[in-house]
């Protein structure tokens, strides 16, 4: 090792730089899934599986039995099996590249910082976080440590939206006027989602944000107005600390106008439509794993009708595959930290005008 690169890897400030540089030589990522629930163990690790890019080398978990029986099924060695306590050793760990965050919402930004100072590059599920100034710490603490940051928009690498993306944009559907969204499912009690310090807040940040989201990548516009409406009708104990509907509607500069709504009162098969003055698009279902159809309607061609016909995990496939890509290519992922941070802006928009109604 030359004197140079030992100088660079004892110094604190240099440990990012050199994991930068690993990933770089590197044809494959090795990823710490940090949270072992069901969006980990039942998609994004089983998407690990079926990629040559992305690799699943350590887990972080509050339960070794468990840890040892997904290790097992990953070729994880005992001593790439972490606690939330001894998190921080990862540092230690070449074969980390990057974590994959998947805890309650309020654990993002905790782990997400702590990774980053360990030199380790972060992949965080949404919401980002359950707070704008949560959300900025983990872009500052990402961008010192010289680590990337992306937020698992997975619908936004998915190939029926990136089509829907790609309609609207080549103005097929003539000058686009307003647009419809709703995402949402009934909750059981006893979920962490309706216990407010871990979710911060309730279906708006878990799954509202999947229309938010489109709305903005359909547009590909940043809201200019944004004033949503919540209420509570359940009064069974399970709307205590959230609330269990959402409805927010959004002016664009444009002049496009949406309306969105969520709900953890009643199931929902998440959609959008866009409607122009050529024609109308429409998305059903827009966000699920699999079976993502689109329909358009537009004037002088024939019906578009177009459903993604790859099983589940592939979303999750792809998406870790484009992260593992941007480290091994160094380039900054579309859907980076400050792509998060905006929808934690909107949401606590969306939140402040909430509070100026009693439910
Ligand atoms: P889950 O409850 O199934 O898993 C959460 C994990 O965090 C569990 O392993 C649990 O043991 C661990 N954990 C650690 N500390 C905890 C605590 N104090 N309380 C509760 N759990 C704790 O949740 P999930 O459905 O897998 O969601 C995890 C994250 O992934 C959330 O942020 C959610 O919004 C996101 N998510 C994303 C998608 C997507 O399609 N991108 C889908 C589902 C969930």
């Amino acid at each position: 090792m030359s004197i140079s690169r030992r100088a660079l890897l004892q110094t604190a400030a240099a440990v990012p730089f050199a994991k930068l540089m690993d990933a770089q030589e590197k044809d494959h990522i090795g990823y710490c899934i940090v949270g072992l629930g069901r969006i980990s163990m039942g998609h994004f690790m089983p998407g690990c599986l079926d990629s040559k890019k992305s690799r699943v080398v350590a887990l972080v978990s509050g339960h070794r039995d468990k840890a040892e029986k997904e290790a097992a099924k990953y070729s994880v060695t005992a001593g790439s099996l972490y606690s939330y306590e001894d998190f921080d050793k990862i540092a230690g760990n070449k074969e980390i590249d990057a974590v994959y965050i998947a805890l309650p919402n309020s654990m993002h930004a905790e782990y997400s910082i702590r990774a980053a100072k360990a030199g380790k590059h972060v992949l965080c599920e949404k919401p980002m976080a359950t707070s704008v100034a949560d959300a900025q710490a983990m872009v500052n603490a990402c961008r010192a440590a010289k680590t990337k940051l992306m937020i698992a928009y997975r619908c936004q690498y998915e190939a029926v939206n990136l089509e829907a993306i790609q309609i609207i944009q080549e103005g097929r559907l003539g000058t686009v006027q307003a647009m419809e969204s709703a995402n949402g499912f009934v909750e059981r009690a006893g979920e962490w989602r309706l216990n407010k310090k871990l979710a911060g807040g309730g279906p708006l940040m878990d799954m509202g944000i999947y229309s938010l989201n489109a709305c903005r990548y359909l547009t590909q516009e940043e809201p200019r107005y944004i004033e949503g409406f919540c209420s509570v009708i359940d009064h069974d104990g399970r709307f205590d600390e959230v609330e269990e509907n959402v409805s927010f509607v959004i002016r664009f500069p444009s002049g496009i106008v949406a309306s969105c709504s969520t709900t953890y009162g009643a199931q929902m098969d998440g959609y959008v439509r866009v409607h122009g003055s050529k024609g109308t698009l429409h998305l059903q279902p827009a966000f699920s794993y699999e079976g993502i159809k689109l329909t358009a309607h537009i004037q002088g061609e024939p019906d578009t009708e177009k459903t993604n016909k790859l099983n589940d995990p592939a979303q999750f496939t792809t998406m870790a595959d484009y992260f593992s890509d941007c480290l091994i290519n160094n380039q900054e992922p579309k859907t980076n930290g400050e792509e998060g941070l905006r929808d934690m802006k909107y949401i606590a928009e969306i939140y402040k005008s909430c509070g100026r109604q009693t439910f």
